[in-house]
């Protein structure tokens, strides 16, 4: 079973899909922490996002894995575990340029096809319209962008507290606006997917909607 979680930045998709995982006992598949590990390898070798050959080249040179640790499932790039880099107000100012790259998302793409093919859940931006057009279930997450910014706030600041609100706000209406803008795979919601306003949901009012929605077998425009 494929089942895709996509939405804006910060719609808590990740904490949803990781959720839905246990449950389900299918491997969850982080598709933003794959971006951000793209842009962290091209931060750290100071990659000319406007040179098609460095581009090409360092994207050659990267090898992604998911890794399982206890209940989480750990991204690898090239051999070394990648967590807390990947959250950094750096990497979160330049993934939405990077995962905009052509190159980058065909990349990524393909990586993700192969890593769901025998079943999964998979949080992003594209899974429900480019990566899986053919899920199983398909959901769409938004909330209030006051929220959104709160939470992550929130979470950053449990972390290494020195992000300002106003920079994380700043942060989620670019990503938000590129990633929508984008000509390669803007984000949208698919035409059969389900939304699901969480702005005043708590994590297991949104597992219980989803449920719901996977026992039923009345979805609609689903399989
Ligand atoms: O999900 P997360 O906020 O970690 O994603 C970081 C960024 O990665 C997004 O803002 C977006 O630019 C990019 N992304 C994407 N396609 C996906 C997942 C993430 O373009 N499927």
């Amino acid at each position: 079973m494929i089942i895709a979680i996509d939405g804006f930045s910060s719609c808590g998709k990740s904490t949803i899909a990781k959720t839905l995982a246990q449950i389900l006992k299918l491997p969850y598949i982080d598709t933003g922490a794959m971006y951000r590990a793209v842009t962290w390898y091209f931060l750290k070798h100071q990659i000319d996002i406007k040179d098609e050959l460095q581009v090409y080249t360092a994207l050659n040179h990267i090898i992604l894995r998911f890794v399982r640790d206890g209940d989480q499932n750990v991204l690898y790039c090239n051999g070394s575990p990648l967590v807390e880099e990947l959250r950094s107000m750096e990497v979160s100012n330049m993934v939405s340029e990077i995962s905009a790259i052509p190159e980058v998302r065909i990349k990524m793409v393909t990586l993700q096809q192969q890593m769901g093919a025998q079943g999964a859940v998979m949080d992003g931006r594209d899974i429900g319209t480019v990566v899986f057009p053919d899920a199983d279930f398909k959901f769409f997450l938004i909330a209030d962008p006051e929220v959104r910014a709160e939470r992550r706030y929130r979470e950053l600041l449990e972390k290494n507290g020195t992000t300002s609100f106003d920079e994380v706000v700043t942060n989620l209406a670019h990503r938000d606006h590129i990633d929508s803008t984008r000509e390669h795979s803007p984000l949208r919601k698919a035409e059969d997917a389900i939304e699901i306003d969480n702005t005043f949901l708590t994590r297991d009012e949104q597992i219980a909607v989803i449920l719901k929605y996977l026992n039923s077998e009345s979805m609609p425009g689903q399989k």
